[in-house]
């Protein structure tokens, strides 16, 4: 029988008390996500937990939920949550605190380029539960400005990144300041046997949940790549966009000055279009993140900065303009469109000598992506290499970790299939 509050009884039944009932009423979750389900009846019982679901499958509420209700009405400061970007950790306390609207729950997000002393004077004495960025939350360690003491939660989202080498030693110095008895819980779409190693020394007996089924790309995600060489990217990038229109799109490369780089040719071509990157003041990341979750604007040129955990709804284009280095990266990316089960595009950028990076990428993901060809796109020719015998596109087919394809029946020498690998192709 419904409730007539119309609770949410799924969540109800997970062990979720009345005050979040409340605020899940009202942001409209009535059923809980797979990783919902799986996490949040374990997380109450204070158990730690490695959880792993795919991206966009709600995994914020999967560890907030508990956390908030096992920190209760508490007035001290119980719940530390780690991201890896500014964006990710003011995205994140936005969804903690709409989940304890009606607890007695306070939450702030900390993170650098913002003044500490505004920081510190916003969250006052009642803070409960605070989402940072490591250097932040280092520094506020150091100054003695936050305490540990009574800290009962202790989470990492995105905890492969947190992991790695560029943040290993300050999440192991910040944990360390954890002397009582707490709860860990570590979440990813993507958890290797490496990471899975080191994050069990802050655990105890943790409980893996892992509803990604091995599956840690989305599939309502359409994947193609394009085969086009670096001279050639600019010039397809705006082909693309006028043949996709796409309503809401990232386009990811990989270093800032190939992003402002970009950024500077489009405006140059009236194309409307806005940069994040690390090197912008706080306050333009800020005012353009908050210009693209309103939809204000269209195209954002980013780079990883937006790749982890970022939540705007309905992103339907994300374009690779490089081929992400580390190929973990390439399912985070992607995995900012086709979020909650909606649908959305993926295109990548690939040059020849990249062709193992994608296969690579389709090993990941277990799957193969089939080359997009953009209607009246034509390489710049390169005189030099028609002489000779060119390897074909990628030279990556006969090693295909997908069984047998044409690769051995020699690739016709025109201009155009040269260029081309011998793959399913599409048209725009
Ligand atoms: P992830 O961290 O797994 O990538 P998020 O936690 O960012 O995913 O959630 C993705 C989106 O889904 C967010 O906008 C969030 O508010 C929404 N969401 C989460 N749980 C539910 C639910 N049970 N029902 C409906 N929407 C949800
Ligand atoms: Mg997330």
């Amino acid at each position: 029988m419904k409730s007539h509050d119309e609770s949410p009884q799924a969540f109800a039944e997970l062990g979720i008390g009345l005050p979040l009932l409340r605020a899940l009423r009202k942001v409209k979750f009535t059923e809980p996500s797979d990783i919902q389900a799986a996490m949040i009846p374990a997380a109450l019982t204070g158990k730690d937990i490695m959880g792993q679901a795919r991206t966009g499958t709600g995994k914020t509420a999967a560890f907030a939920l508990p956390a908030l209700q096992q920190i209760g009405d508490t007035t001290e400061f119980q719940a530390i949550c780690l991201c890896p970007t500014r964006e990710l950790a003011v995205q994140v306390a936005a969804e903690v605190r709409r989940l304890a609207e009606f607890t007695e729950v306070r939450c702030f997000p900390v993170y650098g380029g913002q003044r500490i002393t505004t920081q510190l004077h916003l969250m006052g004495k009642r803070h409960q539960f605070l989402v940072g960025t490591p250097g932040r939350v280092l520094d506020l360690l150091r100054r003695r400005a936050i305490s540990f003491e009574h800290i009962k939660v202790a989470i990492l989202d995105e905890v492969d990144r947190m992991l790695d080498i560029g943040f290993r030693d300050d999440i192991k110095a910040i944990l360390s300041h954890i002397k009582g008895k707490h709860q860990t819980i570590f979440v990813s779409a993507t958890i290797d046997d490496e990471i899975k190693r080191l994050a069990k020394n802050y655990m105890t007996d943790p409980l893996d949940v892992n509803v990604s089924k091995d599956e840690i790309s989305v599939d309502k995600i359409d994947q193609n790549y394009c085969t086009v060489e670096r001279v050639d990217k600019y010039r397809l990038l705006s082909m693309l966009l006028k043949a996709e229109k796409p309503k809401l799109a990232i386009v990811f490369c990989n270093t800032k000055h190939a992003v402002r780089k970009l950024a500077k040719k489009l405006h140059r071509d009236g194309i409307e279009a806005k940069e994040i990157h690390g090197d912008l003041v706080q306050q333009k990341r800020e005012k353009v993140m908050d210009r693209f979750r309103k939809h204000h604007i269209q195209v954002l040129i980013a780079t990883d900065l937006a790749a982890r955990g970022i939540d705007v709804s309905a992103i339907t284009h994300i374009i690779n303009y490089d081929i992400p280095q580390d190929i973990q990266v390439y399912v985070h990316r992607i995995g900012r469109t086709g979020r909650m089960g909606a649908i959305g595009k993926a295109i990548t950028f690939v040059t020849r000598e990249e062709g193992d990076q994608l296969t690579e990428v389709e090993k990941l993901i277990n799957r193969q992506i089939p080359e997009l060809i953009v209607e009246g796109f034509v390489e710049t020719a390169r005189p030099e290499e028609v002489k000779h015998d060119p390897t074909p596109s990628h030279g990556r087919l006969k090693e295909s970790v997908f069984g047998s394809t044409d690769a051995d029946s020699a690739p016709k020498r025109t201009l155009g299939s040269k260029f081309r690998p011998l793959r399913r192709r599409r048209r725009v």
